[in-house]
Parts: structure tokens; C-alpha cells; sequence
């Protein structure tokens, strides 16, 4: 069933059905037709064949006065022969309906008052065809000598087996001609439809040998249609893609295993170089394991950046998005870094433009700006100031961070916002960065349908301009930058 299913919905077959409907049906529309016409037509040229020879005849009978006198041998003769050409009979009525003749010689003297006889009578010879006894039937009026009025009536009776015989042949032979086009447009359509589908198979063979792996050239190049050369282009493109994410996922897990083990590796050596000297003084141990400490908390914190980093990697379908007071939420923001800065003697201020309310998650947000303004801390110089803007327009709002810190030199602009990706990667470490702050930021922002970019300049500082829409937008392109 599954099988038979699986041909009726495929390709191949509908190639097929259209051939063998354009093929064939017109073919035996043409031959029913041309069988139909040909009995009518043939029907119709004897009839009008004998109309003709009746009146020949009925003329005869007229100007012999047959009527009055039907022994003329010579016209009998006639009429016999009439019958003999045209396999018929023939019966002569006169105008008491009284069979004279029959050239049958078995109704002679029988009435006969016929529709047709007595129609004839009334001055107009008539014809009909019986298809089902196979018979055509004429009668012919005979007009008396003197008054030139229906005194009398042929009727002709001719069987049809000849014009039955010949649409018989002309079947037969039809059907030798439409059994061979069946067979020609049958062996045609197979044949067109293995061949017109097979740049199909060379796909899903060519696919399934990138998805098992044994075929290596990794492209898919299948030109035979314009068609099959766009699922290819679409097709290598997508592999194209696959193949990013599967490099970038397997370097973001080594980038994940080196980052998680230099704290552990620092941690080893701490406590070997402990366990390895005897009578250790308290004061080494409580340094190291100070130092031992600063390490688990490190290590959390690079974890503690994963799980946010995994979170923000899932679809937007884990959003709790509501409106939120935004200039509260920087507020809140500020509040709690403001210790953090005032411990570098970092001047923190909040301008805001106009109250603005948006769509948006409070966690996530509020996650990707306290990492941008603790940023601006954190590669600042002491006594440096951080600027934190909000402003809106009817469509988005907008939020800048300036910092008057060491600022980021150009060519490392481009890769700030990649995984574990550090301008300096001791002072980060010092400073406990873990390299996935703007990662973090960026994936929040990009959740939102917003946009991130950064300005600056080595040794004078960095902005940060973050542009999110007022309204979620459910559907849209995924963010771009700025
Ligand atoms: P980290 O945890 O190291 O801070 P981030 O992803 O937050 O990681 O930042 C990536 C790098 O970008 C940082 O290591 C730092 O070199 C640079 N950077 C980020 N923000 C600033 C800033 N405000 N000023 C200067 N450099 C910055």
C-alpha cells in the first residue's frame, strides 16, 4: 500500500499521466469519432445514392403508366435488377395502399399505410436509417401520367451490412493503429520519465554520500536543469553553513575545556607546591590558599558566563518579554556598580533624555548592559569617568556607554563580541574577565531584534551605542550591527 502510494505521489508518475493523456485520449477520441462519422456519412451517400435511382425509376414508372398496368416486363426486369445492385426490395403502393409489386413476391396485394407511404403520398419522398435493424428505408412518390399527382409510392428498403462491414474493417484497423500509438506514447513515457527524473536520483545519491560521509567532495553540482542547479546552489550553500557552525561549535568547546582548566591547572600547582615542602609556614598557606580561592572564584564565574551564554543561545521562544521602565532599569543597573567604580575613583553618570518604556526581558537586558557599563569600569583608567546615555525615538531607544578608559585598538574591534576573544589577555585575566561578557551582550541585544556597535580610540576611550526596538518585534530578521 505504502509502496503503491509512494509511485502515485512521485514525479516519475505524474510524467506518465501527462504523457499518456496527451497521448493516448486524443487518440481514441479521434478513432471513435472518425468510426461514428464514417457509418453516418457512408449511410447518408446511399440514401442519397438510392434517392436518386428512385427518382430515375419513378420518372420510368410514370411515363410507362405502371400504376395502371404493373406487367411491363422491361420495367420489372428493372426494378429486379435495382434490387439485385443494391441487395434490397422493392414494393410499389398505389393509391389505395394496395401493394402492386414486391420484388420479394411474398406481400403482393397486402395494404400497406406506412407513416412514411402515407407522408409520400402527401408530395415529399422521405428517408430514414435504422441503425439498430440495419436497414435504410426511401420512398419515393409516382406521379400519375395526366393530373402530375401522387397516385403511387416506391418504397425501397436496403440493408446496410456493406456500410456495417466496411466500419468493421475500418475498426480493426483503427485498433491495430491506436493498439500501436498505445504502445509507442506507453514505451515513450516510461522511457521520458526515467530519464527526465534521473538528475533527481543523482541528488539524494549525491546527499546521502555527504551524509554518510563517503563522499568527500562535499559539493553538490547537478546542472541538468535550471532547477536541480538551484537546490545544488541552495544545497551547498546550506552545507556551507552547517560546516561554520560545526567548526565554530567545536572551537567554542576547546575554547570552553582550555578555559576551564587553567584556574584548575593554577589551583594544582598552588596546592602541589604546598604538599611538596614540609613544615610549611601558616602564613604560605593561608596566601595560597587565598590565592586557591581566587581561582574556584574565577572558575565560577566562567561558568556562571557559560550558563548565560547557553541560555541566550536558545531561541527567542525563552524570552519573558514585558514593558519595562528602561530608565529604572539602568537606575538599578548603575546602583549597584556605582561601589565597584567609586573604588578607582570612577565617576559614574546617568543622562537620561526622556522616561522610555519598552518590550522587553528584564534578565537579559539588564544582563547585557550591567556587562557593558562593568566593562567601561573595568578598562578604565583611575579618576576616568563612565557616561551612560538613554534616548529614544518613535521606534527604538537607545543606549550608549562612554568610558574614558584604555580603549580597544581597531583591528581588534571586529572580534571583541566572538567567544573568550580578549584584547590582552593577562590584564583581562587580572582584571577577571573571562572573555564572554560582550558575547553575552551581544546575543541579549540580537534577542531583542536590536543592534550593538562600538567606537573607539587606543588610549582615550570607548562607546559602546546599543539600539533596541520600543515594540518586540514576533517575527523579524535576526539583529544586525548598527
Ligand atoms: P572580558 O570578560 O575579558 O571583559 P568581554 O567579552 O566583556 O570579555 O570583552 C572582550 C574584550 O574586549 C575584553 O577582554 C577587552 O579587551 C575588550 N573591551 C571590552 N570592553 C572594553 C572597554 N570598555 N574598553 C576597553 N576594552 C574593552
Amino acid at each position: 500500500m505504502k509502496i503503491r502510494n509512494k509511485f502515485l505521489r512521485s514525479l516519475r508518475f505524474r510524467i506518465i499521466l501527462i504523457l499518456v493523456i496527451v497521448g493516448i485520449v486524443p487518440c481514441v477520441i479521434l478513432k471513435a469519432t472518425i468510426l461514428n462519422n464514417y457509418e453516418k456519412r457512408a449511410a447518408a451517400v446511399k440514401i442519397s445514392e438510392i434517392q436518386n435511382q428512385c427518382t430515375i425509376l419513378c420518372n420510368q414508372l410514370t411515363s410507362t403508366g405502371y400504376l395502371s398496368d404493373p406487367s411491363s416486363a422491361v420495367i420489372n426486369a428493372e426494378l429486379t435488377q435495382f434490387t439485385n445492385i443494391y441487395n434490397g426490395r422493392i414494393l410499389i403502393v398505389d393509391d389505395r395502399f394496395q401493394i402492386i409489386q414486391d420484388t420479394y413476391g411474398v406481400d403482393k396485394g397486402k395494404t400497406l399505410a406506412s407513416e412514411d407511404v402515407i407522408r409520400c403520398f402527401r408530395g415529399s419522398g422521405t428517408n430514414h436509417y435504422d441503425i439498430e435493424n440495419r436497414y435504410i428505408e426511401v420512398t419515393s412518390p409516382i406521379l400519375s401520367q395526366k393530373e402530375k399527382k401522387v397516385s403511387g409510392v416506391m418504397l425501397v428498403s436496403i440493408a446496410t451490412d456493406s456500410i456495417i462491414d466496411n466500419a468493421r474493417i475500418l475498426e480493426e484497423k483503427a485498433n491495430i493503429v491506436q493498439a500501436t500509438v498505445i504502445i509507442v506514447v506507453l514505451l515513450a513515457a516510461f522511457s521520458a520519465a526515467a530519464l527526465l527524473v534521473r538528475p533527481f536520483g543523482r541528488i539524494t545519491r549525491k546527499i546521502e554520500g555527504i551524509t554518510e560521509g563517503y563522499d568527500v567532495t562535499q559539493e553538490l553540482h547537478e546542472n541538468a536543469y535550471t532547477e536541480t542547479r538551484q537546490i545544488s546552489e541552495a544545497f551547498n550553500q546550506m552545507l556551507g553553513r552547517l560546516t561554520a557552525v560545526d567548526s565554530s561549535r567545536q572551537e567554542f568547546v576547546s575554547n570552553v575545556s582550555h578555559e576551564l582548566k587553567t584556574p584548575l591547572t593554577s589551583m594544582k600547582v598552588l596546592a602541589d607546591s604546598l604538599l611538596a615542602q614540609e613544615d610549611v609556614p601558616a602564613e604560605l598557606y593561608k596566601e595560597f590558599m587565598g590565592d586557591i580561592a581566587e581561582e574556584i572564584e574565577r572558575e565560577n564565574k566562567i561558568i556562571n558566563d557559560l550558563l548565560s551564554l547557553v541560555k541566550m543561545d536558545k531561541t527567542a521562544a525563552g524570552l519573558n518579554i514585558k514593558p519595562e521602565n528602561i530608565n529604572e532599569l539602568v537606575e538599578r543597573i548603575l546602583k549597584r556598580l556605582r561601589p565597584i567604580a567609586a573604588k578607582q575613583n570612577i565617576e559614574l553618570v546617568f543622562e537620561s533624555f526622556r522616561p522610555v518604556t519598552a518590550e522587553v526581558d528584564e534578565v537579559k537586558l539588564t544582563l547585557a548592559i550591567s556587562n557593558l557599563v562593568e566593562n567601561a569600569i573595568k578598562y578604565n583608567k583611575e579618576e576616568g569617568y563612565v557616561h551612560v546615555s538613554l534616548n529614544a525615538d518613535h521606534k527604538y531607544f537607545y543606549l550608549k556607554v562612554a568610558d574614558s578608559g584604555i580603549g580597544i585598538p581597531e583591528e581588534a574591534q571586529r572580534h571583541i563580541f566572538e567567544r573568550f576573544y580578549r584584547v590582552d589577555k593577562s590584564h583581562s585575566r587580572e582584571i577577571g574577565g573571562t572573555g564572554l561578557g560582550l558575547s553575552i551582550a551581544r546575543n541579549a541585544v540580537v534577542m531583542h531584534r536590536g543592534a550593538i556597535k562600538v567606537h573607539s580610540k587606543e588610549g582615550e576611550g570607548t562607546t559602546f551605542t546599543v539600539r533596541i526596538p520600543l515594540t518586540y518585534i514576533i517575527q523579524g530578521k535576526k539583529g544586525e550591527t548598527l
